[in-house]
């Protein structure tokens, strides 16, 4: 397959674990015979600082063109201070909505090696493994009216039907290729929205047979989800839910730096970990890698249909991990070492035979 991905490396250690995750594709099409090109763009305060712009016209252009985007992280505390629309935060929304991106997708497995190092009891982590589909292009952060004044304030949480529905299918699809259970979370005893959300996702239920749905109250979802959270698999949430249960349910893994995303919806798939540019660790090759390595695995799956590819580079993650290897955030790791050098392991552990054991490595 040749396929043009766009690589957008952005601020902070952005550059760096991106590196990586480049050099993993590129083993990958090595390995299966792809033609796979990349291309840098600027996104963030790299791109304020080089055109006075966090999204060049020349970047969405190149992103709208290209098969996926891979993106690492914006932002740092060089364009705190710059205007709304000149940080680099304000680059990756622009770039959200150019791409019509509505769903975003957060993994959330605990390895059985880093059990321990989840705040949660080990007991309790162990053998989650949930899909966490967000709503990201409507709602409360996008409503119209909003308005600030010193003595009132308002926001607007719209959903339309067409926006839930979409929003839906892509989570039912994804339940019906795991472990067939879909639990809807919203605040219907409150919200008239998310009376809507409930009914459109009971609607779209029902081409789903082999689905089982539940429906959750975010408020006791939010305590499910640390008290029991191996009993999920697949949630769907609006925005403003999502990304609160998200960050919530990324403490589980034990480190933010090990967690994928991807966007999808529009025509091009955004894919980048969950972490920002960290900039208390950017350019002293500390930063973890696998959140950007497993957002090219979700790259290869979602967007070029490279299914046997992604699960070969997640099990190349997975027994590098579970050799004991990993970047100083993992507390679990009794191999730890830097960005670059734990890129090189997982390439040397990519094989198209993921059960082979890993070369050079003790296992443990
Ligand atoms: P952050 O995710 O950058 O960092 C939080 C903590 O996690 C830091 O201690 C950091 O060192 C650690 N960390 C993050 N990624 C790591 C990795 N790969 N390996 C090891 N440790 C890692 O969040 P923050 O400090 O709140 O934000 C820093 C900047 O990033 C801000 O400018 C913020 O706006 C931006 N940000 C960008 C994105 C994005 O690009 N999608 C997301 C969140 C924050």
């Amino acid at each position: 397959m040749e396929a043009r991905i766009v690589v957008l490396p952005g601020d902070g250690v952005g550059p760096e674990v991106t590196r990586e995750a480049v050099a993993c594709l590129q083993a990958v099409a090595d390995l299966y015979g792809h033609q796979f090109t990349f291309e840098e763009a600027l996104i963030g305060g790299a791109a304020v600082d080089a055109c006075g712009d966090p999204l060049p016209a020349r970047t969405l252009e190149l992103c709208r063109g290209a098969a996926a985007v891979l993106l690492g992280a914006v932002g740092g505390p060089a364009w705190d201070k710059h205007p709304r629309d000149q940080r680099p935060e304000s680059g990756l929304l622009r770039l959200r909505q150019g791409l019509g991106l509505y769903a975003n997708l957060r993994p959330v497995k605990v390895h059985p090696a880093l059990e321990d190092a989840s705040p949660v009891r080990p007991e309790i982590v162990r053998g989650t493994d949930m899909m966490i589909v967000r709503e990201l292009s409507g709602g409360l952060y996008f409503g119209e009216p909003r308005m600030f004044s010193p003595e009132r304030a308002v926001n607007t949480l719209p959903y339309s039907r067409e926006e839930i529905l979409r929003v839906a299918r892509v989570a039912f699809d994804l339940a019906q290729n795991r472990r067939r259970k879909l639990v809807s979370v919203d605040k219907a005893n409150v919200l008239e929205t998310s009376r809507l959300w409930r009914q459109v996702v009971d609607e779209v239920a029902v081409d789903y047979p082999e689905v089982a749905v539940q429906h959750a109250y975010v408020d006791s979802f939010a305590m499910a989800l640390v008290a029991r959270p191996r009993d999920f698999d697949v949630v769907l949430t609006e925005n403003l839910f999502g990304d609160i249960l998200s960050d919530e349910a990324a403490v589980l893994a034990g480190s933010l730096g090990l967690l994928p995303s991807a966007s999808l919806g529009g025509t091009v798939g955004l894919f980048e970990p969950i972490h920002g540019s960290a900039p208390d660790i950017a350019g002293r090759d500390q930063a973890n890698p696998i959140g950007t390595i497993l957002s090219a695995a979700m790259l290869l799956r979602h967007a070029l249909g490279l299914t046997e590819e992604a699960l070969a580079l997640e099990a190349a993650v997975d027994r590098t991990l579970h050799a004991g290897h990993g970047t100083s955030d993992l507390r679990g790791a009794t191999h730890p070492q830097g960005t670059a050098s734990l890129g090189a392991v997982i390439r040397a552990a990519l094989t198209k035979d993921p059960v082979k054991p890993l070369p050079g490595v003790l296992p443990t």
